[in-house]
């Protein structure tokens, strides 16, 4: 099955706006089993986009648009799609009803340039837009007659004609993702779900952290070969601070496969493994310390915050994460942790025995059953022989120890608070799974 998607919106030719939702429609519909053949993206301008439709249609089982069914100049996706397939545009009352409550119920006049949202190509299937106005829309195009939908016998417009007689759907989704998103997952899913129900493929990732990438292909390889022969497919992908191993087949066998091939790599570097799929460390370390009634604090130093950020990103953290200190100076560390001023002198804000003090202050402070702590140095400057830039050292303080690791990580800032953040839940997450 080829799945080809089509960005609108001379927002994104222009780099205005990142196009996420290629990653998104891409990364969703591989979960279901449906891999994307080709992307476009191109800009508002009417042949532009009919060529990408026309191009698309010539190749493509399921074509799915995005963006330009707003009420703007600018929206014209649905009209030059309907124009192309010789379409008239009705008006529908559903979506007529949808728009009118959508404003009564912010008390708002509805704008009369919403009016042409309620025009849709006639035979569409009409998903109503719960997060704005728009609808999205789908068409089968079947069996080469132009018929979408039930009677539908309006004539394709005169230079297009479609090259396959298997049936075809165009799916046409808004632009803003939150509005998108809910409708891809409420409407376009059960869809693929009825339609494409045939199509078997299945899609497994293992997501490691603590090894490097070309270390862990290294690692599985060899052990996977038998399996890669039976059609399983091996993907690997460097993320900071952490590797995806990406194990994919298709087919009657595919299940069992990718199963197989799982069981091989948890076998070969199964404790760096910290989730699967969609997981984060910091849902699987929130998860952990709910599991085992456990609380955390933080005291955070180069991070400036991120460990909490990541930590309460997650739904439920309350239920576990008391809260952090980020104490940047070391005026910061002494007065908010209790960390000793002559620690600074003899070992320097980045040391062991800083971190060591730092986790044992905020686990004190907060009451809390572990506390991890950070200090590093993020550079550009501040490094020496002996502590490069890069260098960090990660505490982590329970009541029975406090373990420290020294870590390097010399890339840039970002990067480095990225991976020294990924380094101090894991410590946490080892911690945890060992319990
Ligand atoms: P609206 O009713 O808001 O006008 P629309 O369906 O007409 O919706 P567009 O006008 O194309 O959609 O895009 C609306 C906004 O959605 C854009 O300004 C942009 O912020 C966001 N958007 C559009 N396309 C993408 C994309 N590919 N990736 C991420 N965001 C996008
Ligand atoms: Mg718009």
């Amino acid at each position: 099955m080829n799945v080809e998607i089509i960005n609108t919106g001379s927002e994104l030719m222009l780099g205005r706006v990142l196009n996420t939702h290629q990653q998104w429609l891409c990364r969703r519909l591989a979960d279901l089993g449906h891999v994307v053949t080709r992307q476009v993206a191109v800009a508002d301008v009417g042949k532009e986009i009919q060529q990408a439709v026309r191009e698309a249609l010539s190749r493509a089982d399921l074509i799915i648009t995005t963006g330009g069914l707003g009420p703007t100049s600018d929206d014209i996706t649905r009209e030059l799609i309907a124009e192309l397939l010789g379409k008239k545009l009705i008006e529908n009352k559903d979506v007529l009803a949808h728009i009118e409550s959508f404003f009564a119920k912010r008390n708002r006049p509805r704008p009369p340039k919403t009016s042409v949202e309620t025009f849709v190509p006639e035979g569409a299937l009409v998903f109503l837009n719960q997060f704005g106005t728009a609808p999205g829309l789908a068409m089968k195009i079947g069996d080469g007659s132009w018929e979408m939908g039930v009677g539908e016998q309006n004539a394709p417009s005169a230079n297009f004609h479609l090259p396959s007689a298997s049936p075809k759907w165009l799916v046409m989704l808004p632009g803003p993702p939150r509005e998108l998103r809910p409708m891809f997952d409420s409407s376009v899913v059960p869809l693929l779900k009825r339609e494409f129900a045939d199509e078997i493929f299945v899609c497994r990732t293992l997501r490691s952290t603590g090894i490097g990438e070309s270390r862990v292909q290294e690692m599985v390889e060899t052990d996977l070969q038998p399996l890669v022969k039976l059609g399983l497919e091996i993907g690997y992908c460097a993320r900071p601070g952490a590797v995806d191993v990406r194990l994919t087949a298709s087919g009657a066998n595919a299940e069992k496969i990718v199963r197989d091939g799982e069981t091989v790599v948890q076998k070969i570097i199964g404790t760096n493994i910290f989730g699967f799929d969609d997981d984060e460390i910091e849902n699987v370390v929130v998860k952990l310390l709910t599991v085992h009634k456990k609380t955390l604090a933080l005291a955070e130093s180069c991070t400036g915050g991120l460990i909490a950020h990541r930590i309460t990103n997650v739904p439920g953290a309350s239920k576990v994460f008391l809260g952090g200190v980020v104490s940047y100076a070391n005026s910061a560390k002494e007065k908010f942790l209790d960390v000793r001023a002559e620690n600074f002198s003899a070992h320097g804000a980045v040391s062991e025995m800083v971190a060591r003090e730092m986790a044992v202050g905020a686990r004190e402070k907060f009451g809390s059953d572990f506390a991890i702590a950070v200090t590093g140095i993020a550079g550009p400057s501040g490094g020496t022989i002996e502590k490069p830039v890069g260098t960090v050292f990660i505490a982590l303080a329970s009541a029975e120890k406090v373990e420290v690791k020294k870590m390097l990580n010399p890339w840039e800032r970002e990067t480095f608070k990225q991976v020294t953040s990924q380094q101090a839940l894991e410590l946490l997450r080892i911690q945890l799974v060992c319990a």
